[in-house]
């Protein structure tokens, strides 16, 4: 015994081998197939997420440097306009003081100074000082003076005094008064020859005296004047008043005195019905651009010398712009020939200008939010891009931030989860491509693992009865039995083997012709029970001299069932054969036969080892055989159980198995009842 099982061994140990080595490759080839790439895509992943959160701020990033270029850019005209204003206001040989709204809109009043560092255009600094003890209205007679002219009808009177005072008074500034009174009387009085030749006096003597009010004589002269020649000579009284609002408007006012103004106005009202509206409009609109200048020129004068180094730089000329924030304007200065130029430009208004050109620039990018930032401001969070707006706002940047960072980082983290999601995808798909191909390359592993070790059993199966044949024939041949029943014996395992020989051959043959799909049963309606009853007593023979009990139950009536009855036998040689096989000595084997409301029942049971559990489904495949050590000590093929099932499905019915280790197996054939009405 222990000499057929020792090559067995061997055998399976080989097998094994051979199996662990297709095993190992497989791994191997999972590994490259599936392991490798899902690797590489998950490295790639990891990659491509860090560049979709790169993408998110590159994308940002890149329209903030537009918008912050587009800003300065545009900011940068603005002031190149500026400073091309000026230098051909400056080419053409008119001042730059004149007229700032021409050159910009944000000019609030522009300075000429000389190269000593005085203001020479369009304004001059005053240098008056109030002086209330040398006013001569407060002595009685100048108070009696001025009442009698400010009652109606005593101009005469009032005349009469204020003559009496040009012959009291001392000092120009008093004369010069005392001369004013005078002519105003007289015109009060209507005695106009007098008035105009006593303003004309005045004109001539005391132009530049001021009055209380800080009025020129001579302007307030001529202003009577032409008030008095618009009555008796509107054309000649015109021609005065226009001269003098021409003059007035040109002249260099003082800065912290409003006289010019105030008389202007007075003039071009007096003007309203006489004057061509052209010129009217175009006066009043030159007046208000000197007056706006003057009021600034007085808040800012102060912070002049600051500006323009007093008088100890100002020999240096360059005939570049200079820009420089003070608390109140940004100042621009340029040399031009010996004089230098001081704008005073609207900080706050550029400023704001400038935010709107910033917001103007982002308007298109909602992620995006553009901020004028000063020296003392605070710069954003997140700043994206800067741009300096030195050298015209030293100190002042555009900064372009995103307007709202949480919501970029929100789209960032969901373009990093999509890419994630699509390669979790692809390794997951890739992982179960993986599992499937080693299922399915596991199996037919198996199945070619099964092959050789068919091929094995084959010859096996095949050595073994031809084995005991020729021994026996041989012992036959030289006479060596005598006894009665030994001869018995060796003729009853002459057949048995030779039985045993052709069962195998029939069994593979059958299977190859299953396998090339040629086997063709032929189905007749026979008693099933005369073939099963007949297939049982075959077998009976032989395994009553293997010391079997075969029990057979058959009803007394059993319906026709089509069926090849060579077909059936081999079914049942199969199962009896294996009950034998895998029964136990001496044991029992129950075939029978019912006949139950929907089908024939066909069972062979056997009280042998019975089969465990997790290899039920699998019994029936080709080749398979149970690893069992207790079963594989019987010799088979594999392929008994595989001829079972598909003879029985040729017949349209069913087998089953039912099993439990050590305690036998049932085998269940199901022949589905035809109803045949004709028949019946
Ligand atoms: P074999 O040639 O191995 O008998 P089969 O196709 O007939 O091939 O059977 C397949 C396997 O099913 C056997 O190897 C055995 O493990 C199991 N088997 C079949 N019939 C029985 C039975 N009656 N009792 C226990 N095991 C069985």
């Amino acid at each position: 015994m222990l000499r057929w099982l020792a090559p067995g061994y061997e055998q399976r140990a080989l097998s094994d081998l051979v199996q662990l080595r297709g095993q190992l490759r497989l791994a191997a080839i999972v590994l490259l197939l599936v392991g490798a790439p899902a690797l590489l895509l998950a490295g790639l992943a990891l990659s491509s997420s860090r560049g979709q959160e790169l993408a998110v701020w590159e994308e940002v990033r890149r329209g903030a440097e537009l918008a912050a270029d587009a800003a300065h850019g545009q900011s940068k005209a603005m002031f190149d306009e500026f400073e091309g204003a000026v230098r051909q206001r400056l080419a053409s040989g008119r001042s730059a003081s004149d007229a700032p709204a021409e050159l910009s809109p944000y000019l609030l009043v522009a300075f000429r100074v000389d190269s000593e560092g005085r203001v020479k255009s369009p304004f001059e600094r005053s240098n008056a000082t109030f002086r209330p003890e040398a006013d001569p209205a407060l002595h009685p007679r100048w108070r009696e003076a001025t009442r009698l002219e400010q009652t109606p009808g005593q101009a005469e009177q009032a005349a009469a005094a204020w003559k009496a005072l040009i012959g009291t008074s001392r000092g120009v500034r008093a004369q010069a008064l005392a001369h004013w009174g005078h002519a105003r009387s007289l015109a009060g009085a209507g005695q106009e020859a007098a008035a105009l030749s006593a303003l004309d006096n005045i004109s001539r003597s005391f132009a530049q005296v001021r009055d209380v009010h800080s009025f020129r004589l001579g302007d307030l002269a001529r202003l009577k004047r032409g008030q008095l020649l618009l009555r008796s000579d509107p054309e000649q009284g015109t021609a005065a008043l226009t001269a003098l609002v021409e003059e007035l408007i040109s002249a260099r006012w003082t800065i912290g005195q409003g006289g010019e103004h105030a008389l202007a106005s007075r003039a071009l009202e007096l003007l309203e019905d006489h004057a061509a509206p052209d010129w009217l409009s175009a006066a009043r609109g030159r007046l208000e651009d000197r007056t706006r200048a003057l009021f600034h020129a007085e808040l800012l004068v102060g912070e002049l010398d600051v500006v323009t180094g007093g008088g100890a730089s100002l020999r240096v000329s360059s005939q570049e712009f200079a820009y420089r924030l003070t608390q109140s304007a940004l100042w621009c200065t340029l040399w031009w020939g010996d004089d230098l130029y001081a704008f005073a430009l609207d900080r706050a208004a550029l400023v704001r200008r400038v935010s709107e050109l910033g917001q103007l620039s982002t308007a298109g990018d909602e992620n995006l939010t553009a901020d004028v930032v000063g020296p003392e401001d605070a710069a954003p969070e997140l700043a994206l891009s800067r741009r300096t707006l030195a050298p015209w706002l030293p100190g002042w940047a555009i900064v372009v931030h995103p307007s709202a960072p949480d919501r970029l980082y929100r789209e960032q983290r969901l373009r990093q989860t999509q890419s994630m999601a699509v390669v979790v995808l692809a390794v997951v798909l890739i992982a179960l491509g993986g599992v499937l191909s080693v299922r399915v390359v596991g199996r037919e592993l198996d199945i070619a693992h099964m092959k050789t070790d068919f091929a094995a059993n084959v010859s096996h199966e095949l050595r073994s009865p031809i084995t005991q044949i020729r021994v026996k024939g041989e012992a036959l041949m030289l006479g060596l039995y005598e006894d009665e029943a030994d001869l018995q014996q060796t003729y009853e395992a002459i057949v048995r083997e030779s039985e045993r020989l052709s069962r195998l051959v029939d069994n593979v043959l059958d299977f190859s012709s299953i396998e090339r799909g040629a086997k063709r049963y032929n189905l007749r309606p026979l008693d099933l029970g005369e073939t099963v009853r007949a297939a049982v007593e075959a077998a009976r023979y032989s395994m009553e001299t293997r010391g079997m009990v075969l029990e057979l139950g058959l009803p007394e009536q059993v319906p026709v069932v089509a069926h090849d009855p060579e077909a059936i036998a081999q079914v049942l040689q199969n199962l009896i054969s294996n009950a034998a096989k895998y029964g136990r000595a001496g044991g029992w084997i129950g075939v029978k036969l019912a006949v139950l409301p929907e089908e024939v029942l066909l069972t062979v049971a056997d009280r042998g080892i019975g089969i465990a559990e997790d290899q039920l489904p699998l019994i029936f495949d080709r080749f398979y055989r149970s690893p069992d050590p207790l079963a594989r000590r019987q010799k088979g093929t594999g392929l008994g159980l595989t001829i079972v099932r598909y003879i029985i499905e040729a017949h349209g019915g069913t087998v089953d198995v039912r099993s439990s280790l050590g305690q036998g197996t049932t085998f269940g054939i199901h022949f589905p009842l035809q109803r045949h009405p004709a028949r019946a």
